[in-house]
This record gives structure tokens, sequence and C-alpha cells, in this order.
């Protein structure tokens, strides 16, 4: 029997582990029985590590050595992280190489974001091993659809730490697509809600025979189900200190009941019209000693009201993501329903009212993630068959070349995985090194778009510009991660990178290239329009100069003076000109110029163009 490979949905919230079981996926229980295992982590004082559910009960009561939602920090920089770094109750820092880390006074040292994903994901591992009876060693995982190359790695890190090799990493919306079996279907059209605990995810996505593609995706990563806790939360302290005079806000004890008090509520308000909220003994009264008591009763209206405005909001982000995708409610053929927090009655009756037609949510809203793991789990262990699946990349990458501009390799929304190489060569003559930049965003300059890095590629035997061939491959795997490589066809001599981005992009970033890229548009093409005119005139005063001094002896002297003139006035143009009407003129003047030489000499021709492609903007050694 083949090894069983096992589906993860590493959730900021909770997680959930699912695996195929005869044809089926199966959600698994963890140890404490419970098929949703918060992802939070917990230190004593003992240095005894508490995962799940007993290390959420700690949140409020040892904040400093209990970290949650620690998928926000992930694979990211610190620089990146300053406000979310405000949001939480442990101390989030910079590690030796800046990358956002996490000090934990009861260890004494700093743990990184992986090692708290790695507790989470063992702990699901160990459930599965318990469940099936075998050891597990292979994994899928699922992130959000705008983590970049470093919060993927970062996610596969975590997935070493903990003893498995993570085979795939998958894109949650495509997940929860493949759980309803709607990649069988052709030609549709998916918008997934997904309203989580800590935060809000829109995505669309495309499905045409057998191929799953997502657009690029919106959505708000600080609105989610603890908003709604925090609103009722607030709501039980102001009437209990309106009723007693007592600001429970003081005790952290009362609070952290409270938080679980309100989330349990709430979770009862989706399937009841009221419920009762009773915390006995919640505090002391300061003045009398004497314990008191707090029980309130809320009703399902009464939540609404609280929280109208929070839905609200997520329904004007479905209606950006529609707009932006030029797409009208009635063009969504399947809403998939993502999150604990679609379970509330009004979420789903607005996405009723909205869409005119019933989400899917047969599945349970907070598995179905997982559950489309596993199914992509099934279909890497041979379990399950036919399903073709591709995601695509958020936004374009390319090389930067000659003149600051960016060459776009691999466009925007193409499917992964992808390999795409190409052909440049030198700007310089005797060039013995290239540097590559590796950008990523979709506006023709390179200084507007995002650097990905940069590496050289060195040992180029010297050649006149132009002629070396340096072939460019980029290579997205189908975890969305790029690796860039550079070649000298010449000599055979490599050099690779596996793109780290400098700095993560979030979905607004990614919104927000795109949106820069369209206001720009117009002046952006002029600007590529003039370097690509004064490229072409720099090659032809370099091809114009080596005739010149290829052919000097046999020109008359005041011929040669003309096209010393012209070859100055070209490199004066070429230098400053802003004008790309004056650019092509003068490209016009150096290609006559050219042309009298060769009817003087032979009636030939010069060669105009490098053999070898594109030109790489270089740093001569
Ligand atoms: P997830 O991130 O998908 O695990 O979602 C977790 C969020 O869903 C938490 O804020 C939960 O409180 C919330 N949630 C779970 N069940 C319900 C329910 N029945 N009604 C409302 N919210 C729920």
């Amino acid at each position: 029997m083949a090894e069983k490979i096992i589906g993860i949905d590493l959730g900021t919230t909770n997680s959930v582990v699912a695996v195929i079981v005869g044809d089926e996926p199966v959600v698994i229980a963890n140890q404490e029985g419970s098929r949703l295992t918060p992802s939070v982590v917990s230190w004593t004082k003992e240095k005894e590590v508490l995962v799940g559910e007993p290390a959420k009960r700690r949140a409020i009561l040892d904040p400093e050595n209990t970290v949650y939602e620690s998928k926000r920090f992930i694979g990211r920089k610190y620089e990146e992280v300053l406000d979310e770094a405000k949001r939480v109750s442990y101390k989030v820092v910079p590690d030796d190489k800046g990358d956002a880390s996490f000090e934990i006074p009861n260890l004494g040292r700093k743990v990184r974001p992986e090692e708290v994903g790695a507790q989470v994901l063992k702990k699901l591992k160990e459930a599965a091993e318990a469940y099936l009876g075998e050891k597990i060693t292979k994994a899928v995982i699922t992130v959000p659809a705008y983590f970049n190359e470093r919060q993927r790695q970062a996610t596969k890190d975590a997935g070493k730490i903990a003893g498995l090799e993570v085979l795939r990493i998958l894109n949650e919306p495509t997940a929860a697509a493949l759980a309803y079996g709607l990649d069988k279907k052709s030609d549709v059209r998916i918008l997934v809600y997904d309203f989580g605990g800590g935060t809000f995810d829109v995505s669309i996505l495309e499905v045409g025979e057998g191929v799953i593609e997502a657009k690029v995706p919106g959505g708000d990563p600080h609105l989610g189900g603890a908003n709604i806790d925090e609103r009722i939360m607030e709501w039980l302290i102001e009437e209990f200190k309106k009723e007693t005079g007592v600001d429970l806000r003081k005790d952290r004890t009362a609070l952290q009941r409270l938080k679980e008090a309100s989330e349990q509520a709430k979770k009862e308000l989706s399937f009841k019209l009221e419920t009762e909220i009773n915390l006995p003994f919640i505090t002391i009264d300061p003045s009398t000693n004497q314990p008191l008591h707090l029980q309130k009763k809320l009703t399902r209206a009464r939540l609404e009201e609280m929280i109208k405005d929070l839905i609200d909001r997520t329904m004007d982000i479905v209606k950006k993501a529609l707009e932006e995708a030029k797409l009208r409610p009635q063009d969504i053929d399947d809403v998939v329903l993502v999150g604990g927090s679609t379970r509330i009655p009004l979420v789903q009756q607005r996405i009723r009212e909205f869409f005119g037609k019933e989400p899917h949510k047969g599945v349970n809203p907070d598995e179905v993630v997982a559950v489309g793991a596993a199914i992509q789990a099934g279909v890497l262990s041979g379990e399950v068959k036919e399903i073709l699946l591709v995601d695509v990349t958020p936004l374009s990458l390319g090389v930067e070349t000659y003149g600051g501009v960016m060459t776009v390799l691999i466009p925007r929304n193409t499917p992964i995985p992808y390999r795409k190489c190409e052909t440049f060569t030198t700007a310089s003559d005797y060039q013995t090194e290239v540097e590559i930049h590796v950008l990523q965003g979709e506006r023709p300059m390179a200084k507007d778009n995002k650097s990905l890095g940069k590496f050289y590629l060195t040992g180029i035997p010297p050649a006149p510009r132009g002629v070396p061939k340096i072939e460019v491959c980029f290579d997205i795997d189908a975890d969305g991660i790029l690796h860039v490589t550079a070649k000298d066809l010449g000599t055979g001599k490599e050099q690779s990178i596996r793109v780290q981005a400098s700095s993560g992009l979030t979905q607004e970033e990614i919104e927000k290239m795109v949106k820069d890229a369209q206001l720009h548009e117009e002046e952006d093409r002029k600007k590529k329009e003039l370097v690509e005119a004064k490229n072409q005139l720099d090659q032809y005063i370099y091809n114009l100069e080596k005739t010149l001094k290829e052919n000097k002896e046999k020109l008359p002297t005041d011929m040669v003076s003309e096209i010393e003139r012209t070859i100055e006035e070209a490199r004066r143009v070429f230098e400053s000109s802003q004008d790309v009407q004056e650019v092509r003129r003068t490209i016009e003047r150096v290609l006559e110029t050219a042309g009298k030489i060769g009817s003087y000499i032979y009636q030939g021709q010069t060669t105009q163009k490098g053999e070898g492609g594109d030109v790489i903007e270089g740093k001569p050694m």
C-alpha cells in the first residue's frame, strides 16, 4: 500500500489535518478529541511546551509565553511586521538575520515562527499517526494565495522541523474548491469567501478543463471571528460595570474566562436564538470582598446588531474584488464558504442576498481547506485520480535589462509550475560579469517594481558587447517558489539562486502594484519607449564607432570628421535627451552615416544588432 500523505490546513487561528481513507477525505480528531486544533503554542516555567487547546487557555493568563497567530509572522522580516507586533501580547523581535521571531521569557531564548508552526504540525502529524496506525512523513500544507516565496518556503521549513516532507504547498482557496469537486466542472467562476478567526480573504477562481486558476485575491488581514468575540466581551464588561461598578479589564483570569465565554456564546447563537452567559465567581468585589457572578442573556438579534458593521466590511471587500475582476455578482457560478465565522447566519444571509444563490456549505467551513489538502495529497499518493491543479503567479516576474527596463519572463496570472528561458547578452565590450536583478511587478521600469534579489554571473570570457549569450531561466515550482539560473552558453558556467523575496508582499501590496501599473500606464509606456529607442541608438552608435575605427584609413579626412561629429552629437542625445522623436531622428542619422561608410568602401552592410539578444544590465569588472 502506498504511504499515506496527510493534508494540513495550517491556519492563523486553527489548524486541521485530513487524509484520504478509502475514497473519502476524513478529518482527524486530535489528542483532545477535537477536529480543530488552535494554532497556539505556550511554554511553561518548567519549559514544558503546550500546543493547541491547552495553550489557548493560557493566552491571557500567561500572555508573554503564549504565541498565537504566528502565521502572521512566518517568513517575514521584523521590519515588515512592526504593526502586527503591536497587536500581540508576546514579544516580537528581530533575530540575527532580521527575521521576525518571538522572545519567550520562560525559554530564555528566541523562537522562530517556523518553530511555532512546527509544534502545531507535529501535534497534527501525531494525531494522524495515532488514527492511521502508521508513521507519517509526507504532507500537503495550505497557505493563503497571497503568500510570497519566503512565506511559502518558511511554511515548508516548519514542516521539515516537524519531521514532514512537504510535497506541495497549496493555495487555500484552491483547496476549498477541490473539496467541493468544483475542479471537475468546466468554465465556472468561483468566489471563495473565507472568514476565519483573525482574517478575512476573498478569492475568485476560474475553472476550465480541469484547471483551477486563482485570480489576485483581496481581503482584510485583521477582520475575523476574534473581532466578534471582542464586541461581546466589551458588551459584557460594560454591562458588568454598570451593575457592579467593577471593571473586569484589570483581572486577567476574568478576562480569559470572558473571552472563552464570549466565543462560546457567539458559536451557540449560530444555532440558537438566545443564549445565557454564566460566569460564577468571576471576580471579587474590592469594597466588600465578596465574590461576584456574571450572568447575562444574549439574543441573536442583539449580536447581529453588534456586528453588522463587521459583516458589511466583508461584503464591501467582496464587491471590490468583483469590481476589480470586472465581474457582476451574477457572473459567479459558485460561492464557497470557508472559515468558522461563515457559520454565522447573518453572514450566510448577506451572501445569499448579494449573489442570489445558496453558497456551498456541505463541508464544514473550518475543515474545507484541510479536506482539499487531503484530496491533493491523495492525488500525489495515487489514491485520487484525474485532478489537474494549477495555481497562478499573482504578479509578473522578470529581470532588469539595459536602461533600467524590466523584461518580463513570466507574466502575471501564468499557471504554475512554469519554466521560461530567454537569452540575453552584455552591454559593454569585454564585460566579464553580468548582474541578474530579479523583479516582480507590473511596471515597465525596473525601479518601480519590487526587487526580489540580485546575483552575478562572473567569469564570462572577454568579448565585444552583444556577443556573449547568457541564458536566464525562471523556474517556478508547484509551490510557487522561484528558482533563477543564469548560464553563459559559451562556457557553460552557471549561477543560480532560489529567490528569497527581500520583503514579503501582502495582498494589499499586490493589489497596489497592479493598480499602480494601471495608473501609470501612459507615462510608463512613454518612458519605456524612450529607453528602448535609446538602447537602439546606443547600439547603432557603437556599431558606427566600430566601423569607423576599422576603416578610418580608407576614408577621406573630411568624411571622418563628419562621422566623428555625428557620433559626438548622437552620444549627447543618448546621454541627455528626453524626447523620443529626437532619439529616433538621431538613429536615422547614425544609420545614414553608417550607410555612407558602407557604400564608400564596399557597398556592404554593418551588423546592427548584438547576436545575443536583449542586453542585461552589466557591471564590467
Ligand atoms: P477558522 O479560522 O476557520 O478556524 O475559524 C475560526 C473562527 O470561527 C473563530 O473565531 C471561531 O470562533 C469561529 N466560529 C467557529 N464556529 C462558529 C460558529 N458556530 N458560529 C460563529 N463563529 C464560529
